[in-house]
């Protein structure tokens, strides 16, 4: 293995899959199991030259795929895998650290502590909250809930009926209680529900559905009567309050005992990258930390990460957001962010000119919920032409029983002339 040369190959590759992947088709073309059949079925005795497996991968794998990081994936929350993200992650196998104690490598410890003050400052969260990265928003609910556990065991976790059932999998996991709470006209959740039982509450910020913003304020309110753990799923609408006048989004989080929220979702970074920020970390603490003999360490560290959370093992996430923000710069991300509301604000009013289609949620943040008025079957109809299509790429949703298309918009590259294809088949 010549591995100047096949790093070179390996970012011609990136760098030509990235300039042709929207004339890719966005959905892979395949049925199940046709791509386990086109593998081998026992890995090789003796290893493949990079350029045989990168042949492999063009001709095997990438049909197969469903591209994430096309401009016309508008499915589930389309995000963008950027190119600064994508250097990160190179950067972050080379070095390859472990970070689980200061110890295990001093700075990336230290560029986490810094990653994740920097990300407070713009989201205008309080500074002085502990702040650590996980992978995914189900594991930072996870640890928030177990952390409010440790204060009110065998409770009930009050969440929307629109909250993201990751939340309901972390409370069964967790041996409590789940129960959903009604919603109103705008899918908000309610806040006149009893607490006298409850660990938690899970607010959201950008239900998966609609992205509706639930009346954090007054759920802290009750939350702060009752001594009840208020969580807060930002996950995906957490970043719009980069821009000054979607920071509203965020309101009353400042009062939260925990919040969660997803660069990997909406911040530009390649997956995995989560944020769960807490008030009092020193709960989380109690739950998390158990140190064996051969971590116990001398030094005054402020922080052994690995007290935080589940994994021992914790990747250089904080590289990838780091080089993100470093790169780009705030200014960039807030314009990526308002073009990408902008472009679903047009697509609802394009929509909304339609005699035969209605939104069926209130247009918020980058995402747009609507349906054909003649009913479920040609909404499903109009889902399925688009996807086969192999043009876009969309999810659906049901909200109240009535179907609806949902098209979430969401990577960098996503320009007006992207959008605009799906009135083509509105209007065909
Ligand atoms: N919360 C919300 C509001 C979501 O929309 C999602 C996923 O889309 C999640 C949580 C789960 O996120 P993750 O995939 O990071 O666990």
């Amino acid at each position: 293995m010549n591995f100047r040369d096949d790093l070179h190959e390996a970012s011609d590759w990136v760098a030509s899959y990235l300039d042709r992947v929207g004339e890719l088709a966005v959905s892979a073309d395949v049925r199940p199991g046709q791509v386990r059949a086109a593998l081998p079925a026992s890995p090789p005795e003796r290893g493949e030259a990079f350029a045989d497996v990168l042949r492999d991968l063009d001709e095997t794998i990438l049909p197969g795929l469903t591209h994430w990081n096309h401009p016309r994936f508008f499915a589930w929350f389309s995000t963008t895998g950027s190119e600064a993200g994508i250097l990160a992650e190179l950067l972050i196998a080379a070095l390859n650290v472990n970070v689980m104690t200061w110890l295990a490598s001093p700075a990336a410890t230290e560029l986490e502590v810094t990653v994740v003050d920097w990300l407070a400052q713009l989201l205008g969260l309080p500074r002085e909250w502990h702040g650590h990265l996980e992978d995914t928003a189900s594991t930072s609910t996870l640890a928030a809930l177990a952390a409010a556990r440790e204060l009110r065991p065998d409770g009930v976790v009050y969440a929307s009926e629109q909250a993201n059932f990751s939340v309901e999998k972390s409370v069964r996991l967790l041996g409590l209680e789940f129960r959903s709470v009604e919603t109103d006209d705008a899918f908000r959740m309610r806040t006149d529900f009893p607490l006298d039982d409850a660990t938690a509450v899970v607010a959201t910020v950008g239900t998966t559905g609609t992205t509706s913003v639930d009346p954090v304020p007054e759920l802290a309110t009750r939350c702060e009567e009752a001594g009840v753990w208020l969580h807060v799923d930002a996950a995906y609408a957490g970043s719009a309050a980069v821009c000054p006048e979607l920071r509203w989004c965020l309101d009353g989080c400042e009062r939260a005992d925990s919040v969660v929220v997803n660069p990997h979702k909406w911040l530009f970074t390649p997956i995995d990258c989560s944020v769960l920020y807490t008030r009092k970390p020193e709960v989380l603490r109690e739950t998390f930390s158990l140190v064996p003999e051969y971590l116990k360490t001398t030094d005054t560290a402020e922080v052994n990460y690995m007290d935080y959370g589940l994994q021992l093992g914790r990747r250089f996430r904080a590289l990838k957001l780091w080089l993100v923000m470093e790169h780009y710069g705030i200014e960039h991300i807030r314009t990526v962010i308002r073009d990408h509301v902008a472009l679903a604000q047009r697509l609802a009013t394009e929509l909304q000119k339609r005699d035969d289609i209605e939104l069926i949620a209130p247009q918020s943040m980058s995402v747009v919920v609507f349906r054909r008025k003649s009913g479920e079957e040609a909404t499903m109809e109009l889902l399925e032409r688009m996807n086969a299509s192999g043009k876009l790429f969309v999810s659906h949703t049901r909200l109240r029983d009535v179907y609806g298309i949902r098209v979430a918009i969401g990577n960098g590259a996503t320009e007006w002339r992207h959008v605009e294809e799906i009135l083509k088949f509105v209007d065909d």
